[in-house]
């Protein structure tokens, strides 16, 4: 609570040190500790409602479809055919609420460590939490990194919609999580992560990489704009079994029908290819050994 001040929340964090986004707060609407992490939603004055955990913004209602929207459907239309989806975290329901657009989804398991964030969700961020409902849902509530050690060969596309790598979360950023993600996906399977932030988390970003090469024969790294995440911008690590993936080029194309009947706001298919193409000083650190492919470039990892 002593990051609202004067009727301003701010984003003050020892990972983006220097800098804080502030958002004027309405009224705070709920604040409680759960078992893992101080929880609070407050309503503020233009960004509807908003998530915090452990002091940072999780989800803001105005803003929020552009990270869930590019974080389900950059994989799951990588994928020629997901039929089985296991999301990680994501206790909000945006995720699961774009995985479960996808024709294609059969089942999706999710397993979030948080009852606490479920339930707020499902109360003061009811568009998010919408697909909570959905029959093709199995909900778990653990730690996603031991759910992995139990899980093999079952995964089509593995979502992972990550808090920070601080607290509960700071396990699903080491290669040892990367590994069991490995082993639950199936032989031409796919997996999509929280990547962090360009302009905050280079060379965090430029280790995952590192791994995930060592890892998988075709990683990559996108990313999308988000006004109330820091600086901007968050990003996805994406990584592939299947050594014909070409994460730039979607195998399932949008038509401007599809993207209104899926109620997209932020998705389509350019912006999916458009996701890839770094700037320059990104492009440099993190695209290493790359392979031309018409507009955009991709690492081929030469591992299987
Ligand atoms: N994309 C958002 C961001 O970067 O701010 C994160 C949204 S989502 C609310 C993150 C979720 O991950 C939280 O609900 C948190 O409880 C969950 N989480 C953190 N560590 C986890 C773990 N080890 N296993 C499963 N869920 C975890």
């Amino acid at each position: 609570m002593d990051k609202i001040k004067d009727g301003w929340f701010s984003e003050i964090n020892a990972l983006w040190p220097g800098q804080a986004m502030s958002l004027q707060v309405e009224e705070i609407l709920f604040h409680e500790k759960s078992k893992f992490q101080d929880v609070i939603v407050f309503k503020s004055k233009t960004y509807g409602n908003v998530l915090v955990l452990d002091g940072v913004i999780q989800c803001t209602e105005r803003d929020e479809f552009s990270y869930q929207e590019m974080l389900a459907l950059i994989p799951l239309n990588s994928h020629p055919k997901p039929r089985k989806v296991l999301i990680i975290g994501g206790g909000d329901g945006g995720i699961l609420r774009e995985v479960i657009k996808h024709p294609d989804v059969e089942q999706v398991d999710q397993c979030e460590i948080d009852q606490m964030v479920i339930d707020v969700s499902k109360k003061y961020l009811p568009e998010m939490a919408e697909s909570f409902s959905s029959p093709k849902l199995n909900l778990l509530v653990g730690d996603g990194f031991e759910f992995m050690k139990k899980h093999q060969g079952q995964y089509d596309v593995i979502i992972t919609d990550s808090s920070d790598p601080v607290g509960p979360a700071s396990t699903l950023f080491q290669k040892s999580y990367y590994e069991l993600m490995k082993t639950a996906l199936k032989p031409d399977g796919i997996l999509a992560c929280q990547g962090e932030c360009l302009w905050l988390h280079l060379e965090l970003i430029k280790g995952m990489l590192a791994f995930c090469r060592s890892l998988f024969p075709v990683s990559d790294y996108a990313f999308t704009t988000i006004p109330t995440y820091p600086s901007g911008q968050i990003g996805f690590v994406l990584c592939s079994k299947n050594p014909d993936t070409m994460f730039s080029t979607p195998v399932r194309e949008l038509s401007t029908e599809d993207v209104a009947q899926m109620k997209l706001k932020y998705y389509n298919s350019d912006i999916h290819r458009a996701a890839f193409i770094l700037p320059e000083f990104a492009r440099k650190v993190l695209k290493t050994d790359t392979v031309e492919n018409g507009n955009a470039d991709q690492t081929h990892n030469g591992t299987n």
